[in-house]
């Protein structure tokens, strides 16, 4: 398994998520997009693939969905991304459906590279990442974690606390990858299955 140097770092206030793992400047990264969300990624708007391919990226960030796209040109033998060989970063922003094991397998397979999802709130904001021990989502410092209902509400700096869509507790207990941050374990979508069970239990 390639290895990707990953150290949580605290998150700065930028129009730009910065990753939360160290990147030398050597390091290229490409975000399928138009306008990238993340700090030092160019962006590779979905179709430009010839030009996403000529960058020769070690890291490739997206969103499921233009991660399905890329994965699709591979797949079909129209795109080659062999350069990737840090990690994939895919971005899932609240209210939409988590990345499950079908299709990390797919990624998996694909790429043969760590893959690391990032929970992203309103106006791009880092609520929380996974480590190398894939063990739940490190809350970053700057996010504010609360439930109502069985479901997970987030606040960014004391910003207006927003639903995310999202059921799942808090692990307090120290990570496999040695970290002490609170963890966001357990993590479904908000199905009315959740909400019957929290009825029944509050
Ligand atoms: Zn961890």
């Amino acid at each position: 398994m390639k290895q990707f140097s990953y150290r949580l770092s605290a998150v700065n206030w930028h129009s730009r998520i910065k990753l939360p793992f160290l990147v030398s400047a050597r390091v290229r990264i490409a975000e399928i997009a138009t306008v990238p969300t993340v700090q030092i990624a160019r962006g590779f708007p979905c179709g430009r693939w010839d030009e996403l391919a000529a960058y020769q990226p070690h890291v490739l960030v997206g969103t499921q969905s233009e991660l399905q796209l890329v994965l699709d040109e591979i797949e079909k033998g129209r795109l080659d991304l062999s350069t990737v060989d840090r990690a994939l970063v895919v971005l899932t922003y609240t209210c939409n459906a988590l990345l499950d094991d079908v299709f990390r397998v797919r990624l998996w397979q694909a790429f043969g590279v760590p893959v690391y999802e990032l929970l992203i709130g309103p106006n791009s904001t880092l609520m929380a990442a996974e480590c190398e021990a894939h063990e739940g989502w490190h809350v970053q410092p700057e996010a504010e974690i609360s439930f109502h209902a069985g479901e997970i509400r987030y606040s960014f700096r004391s910003n207006p606390v927003v639903q995310t869509g999202w059921a799942g507790r808090l692990e307090m207990e120290r990570c496999p990858c040695g970290r002490d941050s609170a963890r966001l374990v357990g993590l479904e979508r908000v199905s009315r299955q959740t909400q019957r069970k929290f009825a029944a239990t509050a």
